[in-house]
């Protein structure tokens, strides 16, 4: 665990989202999304030690904003999103987000950075981990339903951590289709862009559907949907917002974060409250199983958990040190006495 003691001058630091597109670069987006991979898993070891609760949702017609805490006792970290389908229309993004880590110590914020790039980093790495323990050996094509912001990092992060050299692309709008298809070139992925959704899934062994739309949507019908698979369900992540029709999730096997709050917000909202799922610390740390057979379908109700954010968040903590790429910034009022607050105010007067 990192050092928290607060700096002298109570000065934290701040990643913008210039600096972290610069910290991406200089890391490298996949040993990035491999690092992160490494940090998100590394704290699923340890999910007991963590205060979880589902996250504190603040719903519109319009969509949806949220903040998402957690600690693991030395370390508080807590993330602002937003989930905005129509923003997309409006040249806005879906979602944003920035986040905060805090010594637990003493309370004082130790990193503010931005997290609308982290989140989708982040997303991604978790999916690989996930799809690292759950799809089928050696799976090397994945169709990639939604191409939205998230999509590239999802289709870089399948490549750099489970092996994927295939994406096969869909999203109703064919200009998402194109964009990503244009930004994975060079990336050494063989990209095929597909007209359906049934196309993109062809030879597939891992299905990811990344869509928006804030209505309980059917993205995948059980008939699309052959044995062996895995599906990495990322779009549904809302009350009333899911992307799979309920037969399928009859069929699979389903992995989960954190039940309390999958329940709430992702694909199993459709199904009863006591629909079985499993934990996917529990396969990590060996004390539940994973894929047990070659025509399991194995399903990752993905809804986005502040463990992963409080990873994501660890792991650039870590890697700006030694680096230009952030800003100290003063945030935090810290008189020499720490009574004389009022003084301090008075004194910036003259
Ligand atoms: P985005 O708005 O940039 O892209 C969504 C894409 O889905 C668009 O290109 C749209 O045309 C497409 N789409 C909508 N309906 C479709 C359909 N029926 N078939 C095929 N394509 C369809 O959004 P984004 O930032 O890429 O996020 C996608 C979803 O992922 C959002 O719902 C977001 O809330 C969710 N998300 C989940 C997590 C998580 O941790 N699980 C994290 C980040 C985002």
């Amino acid at each position: 665990m990192t050092n928290l003691a607060p700096s002298d001058k109570a000065l934290v630091p701040f990643v913008s989202v210039d600096n972290m597109m610069k910290l991406v670069h200089h890391v490298g987006v996949e040993p990035m999304l491999k690092g992160l991979a490494d940090y998100i898993e590394a704290d699923f070891k340890r999910w007991e030690l963590f205060d979880k609760t589902p996250r504190v949702a603040s719903h519109s017609d319009e969509g949806v904003i949220e903040l998402m805490p957690t600690s693991d006792g030395e370390v508080y970290g807590f993330k602002y999103v937003n989930g905005h389908p129509k923003n997309m229309k409006e040249g806005l993004q879906t979602v944003t987000a920035f986040g905060l880590l805090a010594n637990v110590g003493n309370g004082y914020p130790v990193l503010l950075s931005e997290m609308t790039v982290l989140t989708a980093l982040r997303t991604a790495a978790t999916s690989a981990m996930v799809a690292k323990h759950l799809a089928p050996k050696g799976a090397t094509t994945m169709a990639m339903i939604g191409n939205g912001a998230q999509s590239e990092f999802q289709s870089l992060a399948m490549k750099a951590i489970c092996g994927v050299d295939t994406v096969r692309l869909y999203d109703i709008d064919p200009a998402a289709t194109e964009k990503a298809a244009r930004n994975l070139e060079g990336w050494g992925m063989n990209v095929v862009a597909c007209k359906t959704a049934e196309e993109s899934m062809e030879g597939a062994q891992i299905i990811t559907t990344c869509t928006a739309d804030k209505q309980y949507a059917t993205i995948l019908t059980d008939n699309m949907i052959g044995a062996g698979v895995h599906i990495n369900a990322i779009g549904g992540d809302c009350p009333g917002k899911t992307e799979l029709h309920k037969d399928i999730l009859s069929r699979s096997d389903v992995f989960v974060e954190y039940p309390p709050q999958t329940r709430i917000e992702g694909e199993i909202q459709q199904m009863a409250d006591d629909f079985p799922v499993t934990e996917m610390w529990e396969v990590i740390n060996g004390t539940a199983k994973g894929r047990t057979s070659d025509r399991q379908i194995t399903l990752f109700d993905s809804v986005g958990f502040a463990i992963e954010d409080f990873s994501a968040l660890r792991f650039v903590r870590d890697r700006i040190k030694g680096t230009d790429y952030f800003m100290d910034l003063d945030l935090l009022a810290d008189p020499d006495d720490p009574r004389d607050l009022f003084g301090m105010l008075q004194r910036a007067a003259s």
